[in-house]
């Protein structure tokens, strides 16, 4: 499809700041009240929730074993709930805003350091689930003889394929080796050589394409297709994906609990999430609107050159339209959210949920890495460090708790640290 942007601009005056990659915080004018929505508004409930984390209990003594970095936990992949203070106060001193602060800490997940652990290898189980059954080695319903030498005999014969900009192939491609598949993934430009160098140390094969997410992912899609023992992971239409991250909203349910936060519509929780297709911070925030209703906010923050989601949303074109197509490159530091066109499945389910959207230039993010970690010794990529731009721009919900998604950070080498630490 053709776009005319003059056109556009005159229907949706934001495309004009969009397209000079401005940062701009958009509130959603298609948000209803939780009493307000149809069945159709909500198309996973929350029995399929609690189904997804049934599974991940049941796989736990499994994860346990293949990951042995889980074996304390006993096979959980979850992640801490860090209040900041110092940073906070870092924050307010840009917008005042009332009320604690917290960093969910998804950044140092097991596995995969990244939020991409939750979707990622909850959809690498569930296939995991679904052959092990048809085949029979899960008659005896034991799940940690999954880790023994004929089941992995068995999983050698199947490949697992996506296509990434990094963070969902290392979450993809260390699990499913790990669990004795053969991987493939294909990466687009903007993937960092070190995701590409840990994956290949890990036997995963890396196609690497000149051009930008969304056609490594078509690349990937139809290379799968050829393939009947081929399964592709698709981050732009995966109902697994969002339910593997949907479960991290009955685990926050718990934290928050633990630490005597109430959320109510008067003191609501406000949750800032870093986002590229989508599929992340969706599946995050469509768990946590199912749980806390009108008590919870939810904000999405996107690159100033990638700022697809807002894109889509804004105009109501969703997949019909990319970041190009208004004259931006989608080229930006934060590589885990390198996206030009979101997923249409995601920008759809969002639009009666959603809050709002912040975007935030590349220039501001390594301060942001810088500042948290001398403040609170704790270390996150750039990407990640988008989440904070939510408390800095005016706009939004400023009473109540907040909470930063930190998205990733964990598995970038200790020189590449060093580079973003020292600027
Ligand atoms: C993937 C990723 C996101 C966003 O997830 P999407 O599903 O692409 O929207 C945010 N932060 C980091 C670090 C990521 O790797």
């Amino acid at each position: 499809m053709k776009i005319d942007l003059q056109e556009l601009v005159g229907r949706v005056p934001l495309v004009e700041d969009l397209a000079r990659a401005q940062e701009v915080f958009w509130e959603n004018p298609k948000k209803k009240a939780f009493g307000d929505l149809t069945p159709e508004d909500l198309p996973v409930s929350m029995e399929d929730i609690k189904e997804a984390e049934a599974r991940l209990e049941r796989f736990r003594p499994f994860i346990a074993r293949v990951f042995p970095e889980t074996r304390e936990a006993g096979g959980l992949i979850e992640s801490p709930l860090a209040r900041i203070d110092d940073m906070a106060g870092l924050l307010r001193d840009k917008n005042d805003f009332e009320g604690d602060l917290y960093l969910k800490l998804d950044s140092h997940l097991p596995v995969a350091g990244s939020v991409k652990a939750r979707g990622g290898i909850y959809e690498v189980l569930k296939l995991t689930e679904d052959l092990a059954k048809q085949a029979g080695l899960l008659d005896g319903g034991d799940y940690e003889a999954l880790a023994g030498d004929r089941a992995r005999d068995f999983f050698k014969d199947y490949t697992i394929q996506v296509g990434s900009t990094g963070n969902l192939g290392l979450s993809i491609g260390i699990s499913s080796a790990q669990i004795g598949y053969k991987v493939i993934v294909h990466m687009s430009q903007d993937a960092k050589e070190w995701k590409k160098d840990l994956l290949r140390s890990y036997g995963v094969q890396v196609i690497e394409y000149e051009s930008d997410y969304s056609l490594a992912v078509k690349e990937g899609r139809a290379q799968s297709e050829a393939d009947p023992k081929s399964h592709f992971v698709d981050d732009e239409n995966s109902l697994d994906l969002f339910m593997g991250y949907a479960v991290a909203a009955l685990r926050l349910r718990s934290q928050l609990k633990e630490a005597g936060i109430e959320v109510t519509e008067d003191s609501p929780l406000n949750v800032y999430l870093p986002c590229g297709v989508g599929g992340a911070p969706g599946g995050v925030a469509y768990g946590l609107k199912l749980i806390f209703k009108d008590g919870v906010r939810l904000y999405f923050v996107e690159p100033t050159q990638a700022p697809c989601m807002v894109l889509g949303m804004a105009t109501g074109l969703h997949n019909k339209i990319a970041v190009t197509d208004i004259g931006l490159d989608g080229k930006t530091q934060a590589d885990g959210l390198a996206v030009g066109r979101p997923s249409g499945f995601v920008g759809r389910v969002m639009d009666p949920l959603l809050d709002g959207v912040y975007t935030i230039k590349d220039q501001a993010l390594n301060p942001l890495v810088q500042e948290l970690y001398k403040r609170e010794d704790l270390f996150i990529e750039p990407s990640a460090a988008a989440a904070f731009q939510g408390l800095i721009l005016p706009g939004g919900s400023k009473k109540g708790t907040h909470i930063a998604w930190a998205t990733g950070g964990r598995l970038v080498p200790q020189e590449v640290r060093d580079d973003l630490l020292d600027e």
